[in-house]
């Protein structure tokens, strides 16, 4: 660990660069890059996370030095400023700004204003000639100061801000409607009343000297990093506790010190489309958050960010300095090579950058974003495949509004629509009944006047989220976009009104309970429940996803039963079958029956006469699948589950079935008994069925060549692959390669057809990846189901796991689910030995991997590490592993 706890920036240099966000945090770093490339920022300084965690360390207390070197600090900002904190005359003022790695929006309060006392104010006034922007400042900064740093701010969404209360009042009192009405006197009995205020609640006066309020502030922002609301996003985010935040002190510069002053937010492209245009909203004489506070209606930087009727932009106003943000902003999006959210503040005409960071986007708008900046020669491919987490493809893959049914539908409003998708649910007006509700697997659609950083589990948990105030940058607006949530804001035509738990619109009444659907893509609130349809994939995915393909090494095939599901895989990408599962194929409509008989079979003969019935049904199940997948390469799992999941356990279905089968009740309920197993996942299934019953295989396997006949006749060479689940012995895999190779020589023979297939097996039971060479020296490929792996490896039930699970993720036993992510540590030991051994003896093996885990990114990374030849997961995952597989090529360079 460094002595040098303080970073200064300022006055056309820094000590810090972007690069440097783990140290400086992500705002520290980007001011400091700000100020290296000469664009104005105001000077400052930046105390490291590392001295966050010294601060926890040493039990909220700082090491000595810390001290000089924050004096150090404020001298610079003096010199660079040309004026003095805590000077009478013209007193500096200072921001205090927190900033973690990565941004946590409205995580971590801002104090404005800091330096400000009764003494300071009047030399503030006077220097400024401007006494109402003094006052104004002093009553934001002594309200900021009790919120943030005393700690005033109320907890539940129901309080109100006690500041605000006594705000409101003296607007009522004078007649002013919005806080610019105020006039000086009214702003000076505001900073009175606050300051009894704080005397009231807290005891304590409010602190007049400078240094005592900068560092309040200081530990506030340290303090924060603790506080509930941090941690939880991080727990979401899955952000460590250990990495600190940074705080950043900064002269300020005035937005609120007239009609030629203002503050503003804006995105170097549009966040929701992609599309490249600029896009801002900006308010005149005002402060801070003002802007996405929603407490005026922020106005739109240029045309291109006009929403409304009479709208004033930014651009005719104030031509000069707008002119200053748009080379700012293209300036930095060539340095930077991606879209940037970017606070700017003018003070009496002139610009200054507050900051700079990567914009959130949705997924739409990165993919965009990600295929226009290649075109633009800003980025490479490579760099652009990089730009979006496999996993946020998801968003683009899922439903969207039937048209037809929407067009009938009746719509209670429209706002903005500032996070595309489309959801329905019930309504809920607070984050707790949305997390509440969610947990019992409601779909819940939160309906807000406005949100804040408390509602963040809320907005995680619903469907959907509403605002009736805000704009496209407000707080529901970024976060939802982050999260890949649908969200409609600042939709005006809403009425809520929390106290009776309603809100109105169109006429209408709509309760809490009630089904509403928005659509996050054009803004509307529709009344009840409207039916989605799959999403329409347009063209910058195909470019995108044929980038990914042209880099990555892994195959990536899908896990499909059905003709429908192949074909829906193939329109996503996947290059075969990795695993189609037959069992299900024994439960559509009549074969159940069949398959019952040949359980209740006493005998052979019995069980041969009842698959002779099975077995057409199944060969034309994979004539549509082999006609499905074309050319591509389909490998076929024969039976796996234990043969009691396809008989009723229930008195009335075991009545009706026995009504069916011609038999007595008492019949079905012995055999039910005689199945029962206390560990069925560990019983009798897989290959164990196929040593027991060869003629079950025997079946399956004659299905699957006189498919393939039926398909070379056709004119199309299929070559089936079959698989033997749950093989734990190399001779239960000869035994039934024997058994399938004697199938298909008959099959040839009253063919007369020639075909080539492949018989390989599941590794799957820890005893096969150990046994791996010898396996290998029989099967021709291997297929990890991990699944099945991962439950024998921990000796976790993967029915029961959930119990403790939770808790062991909570209490850290476990980083992740290894049911959802591979565990590399342990069960990837397995399959990278399985891969080992088995390529020793073979070393054209063909290996993939068929769990849940072929459809996660870091696990199908993985895949990739090892040397497996293809992954396989469900329709919807394959781009993402697609994406995924090409990412990992990437990081290996
Ligand atoms: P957040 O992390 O919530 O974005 P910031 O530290 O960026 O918090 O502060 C919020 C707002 O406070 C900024 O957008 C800006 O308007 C205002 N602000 C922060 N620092 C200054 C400053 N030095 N001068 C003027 N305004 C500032
Ligand atoms: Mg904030
Ligand atoms: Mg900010």
């Amino acid at each position: 660990m460094s002595d040098k706890y303080v970073y200064k920036f300022g006055g056309g240099s820094a000590d810090g660069t972007a690069v440097m966000k783990n140290l400086l945090g992500g705002k520290g770093a980007n001011l400091a890059e700000m100020a290296n490339l000469g664009i104005p920022v105001p000077a400052g300084f930046t105390i490291t996370t590392e001295m966050c965690t010294v601060y926890y360390k040493m039990d909220r207390n700082y090491p000595s030095e810390l001290k000089e070197q924050v004096n150090e600090g404020v001298a610079h900002i003096e010199k660079v400023m040309g004026k003095k904190f805590n000077d009478p005359a013209d007193p500096l003022l200072l921001s205090v700004r927190s900033g973690a790695r990565v941004s946590m929006p409205g995580m971590m309060d801002t104090v404005l204003n800091l330096g400000l006392n009764d003494t300071t104010v009047k030399g503030l006034a006077q220097i400024s000639g401007n006494e109402r922007f003094a006052y104004d400042s002093y009553r934001r900064f002594v309200q900021m100061y009790g919120d943030v740093v005393l700690d005033m701010k109320p907890e539940s969404k129901e309080e109100e801000d006690p500041f605000e209360i006594i705000m409101d009042r003296k607007k009522k009192e004078v007649g002013a409607k919005i806080d610019t009405d105020l006039s000086t006197k009214d702003l000076g009995d505001l900073v009175v009343q606050f300051k009894k205020l704080i005397k009231d609640r807290k005891g304590i006066d409010f602190p007049e000297k400078p240094e005592e309020q900068l560092w309040g502030a200081i530990n506030a922002v340290f303090g924060s990093w603790m506080g509930a609301r941090a941690i939880k996003y991080r727990q979401l985010n899955d952000i460590p506790g250990d990495w600190g935040t940074a705080v950043n002190v900064q002269a300020m510069v005035f937005g609120n010190m007239g009609d030629d002053s203002a503050t503003g937010v804006a995105f170097t492209r549009d966040p929701a489309t992609g599309n490249n245009r600029f896009f801002g909203e900006y308010l005149v004489n005002a402060q801070g958050e003002d802007v996405v506070a929603g407490t005026r209606t922020p106005q739109p930087v240029n045309d291109e960010s006009v929403i409304g009727e009479g709208q004033v932009t930014l651009k005719s106003i104030m031509p000069v300095p707008y002119k200053e943000l748009e080379a700012i902003y293209l300036n930095l999006e060539k340095h930077y090579m991606d879209m940037q959210d970017i606070e700017f503040t003018i003070e009496n005409g002139k610009l200054w950058m507050l900051q700079t960071r990567t914009g959130k986007r949705t997924v739409q708008a990165a993919l965009k974003i990600a295929v226009d900046m290649v075109a633009e020669k800003l980025i490479d491919e490579k760099t652009a495949v990089m730009r979006i987490q496999p996993e946020q493809l998801d968003q683009l893959l899922h439903p969207m509004f039937d048209p037809k049914k929407k067009k009938v539908a009746v719509v209670l409003g429209k706002g903005l629509p500032a996070s595309p998708g489309a959801a329905t649910g019930k309504v809920v007006f607070h984050a707790d009944d949305a997390e509440e509700m969610a947990a019992k697997g409601e779909n819940v659609i939160l309906v807000r006047i406005e949100t804040s950083p408390e509602d963040i589990g809320g907005m995680n948990a619903a469907q959907g989220i509403l605002t009736a105030r805000g704009g496209r940058t407000s707080h529901a607006a970024v976060v939802a976009r982050g999260m890949g949530k649908c969200c409609v804001a600042g939709c005006s035509d809403i009425v809520i009104n929390y106290a009776k738990g309603q809100f109105t619109a169109a006429g209408e009444i709509i309760k809490a309970g009630d089904w509403i659907s928005i659509d996050g893509t054009s803004g509307e609130v529709i009344k009840g429940q409207v039916d989605t349809i799959p999403p329409v994939i347009y063209g910058d995915f195909g470019t995108f996803m044929k980038w990914a393909d042209g880099i990555r090494k892994l195959k990536v095939r899908t896990n499909a039963d059905t003709p429908g599901d192949a074909k829906k895989a193939v329109e996503m990408g996947a290059e075969g079958i990795g695993l189609c599962r037959t069992e299900h194929m024994f439960f559509e409509g009549d074969r159940i029956i069949a398959v019952r008989e040949m359980i209740l079979a006493d005998d052979e003969a019995g069980r041969r006469k009842a698959l002779a019935i099975l077995e057409p049904m199944q060969k034309s199940d994979f004539v549509g699948i082999f006609e499905a997948m074309g050319d591509r390469p389909v490998t076929i799992r024969l039976l796996d589950p234990p043969l009691h999941e396809f008989l009723p356990h229930d008195e009335v279905s075991q009545e009706e079935m026995a009504k069916e089968m011609g038999v007595g009740v008492e019949i079905i309920k012995e055999k039910v008994e005689s199945l029962h197993e206390f560990n069925p996942m560990l019983g009798h299934r897989g290959c164990r069925l196929g040593v027991t019953y060869p003629e079950i295989y025997e079946m399956q396997v004659r299905a699957i060549f006189t498919a393939a006949v039926d398909c070379h006749k056709k004119g199309q060479k299929v070559i089936p692959e079959v698989m033997i689940p749950l093989v734990g012995t190399t001779r239960e895999f000869t035994l039934l390669r024997e058994m399938t190779d004697m199938v298909a020589a008959e099959v040839k023979k009253s063919s007369g057809v020639d075909f080539n297939y492949l018989v390989g097996t599941m590794i799957e039971i820890p005893r096969a990846a150990l046994t791996a060479d010898e396996i290998a020296a029989e099967a021709e490929f291997f297929s990890f189901g991990t699944n099945d792996l991962t439950q024998m490896a921990f000796g976790f039930s993967r029915d029961d796991a959930g119990k403790f699970l939770k808790v062991y993720l909570e209490k850290g036993v476990l980083a992740s689910d290894p049911f959802l992510t591979l565990d590399q540590a342990g069960v990837g030991k397995l399959v990278e030995m399985g891969i080992t051994k088995g390529r020793s003896v073979r070393n054209k093996l063909k290996v993939g991997i068929c769990g849940e885990h072929g459809g996660d990114p870091e696990s199908v990374k993985f895949c990739h590490r090892v040397g497996m030849d293809y992954v396989s997961c469900s329709p919807f995952r394959v781009p993402i592993a697609r994406l995924a597989a090409a990412q990992a090529v990437i990081e290996e360079d």
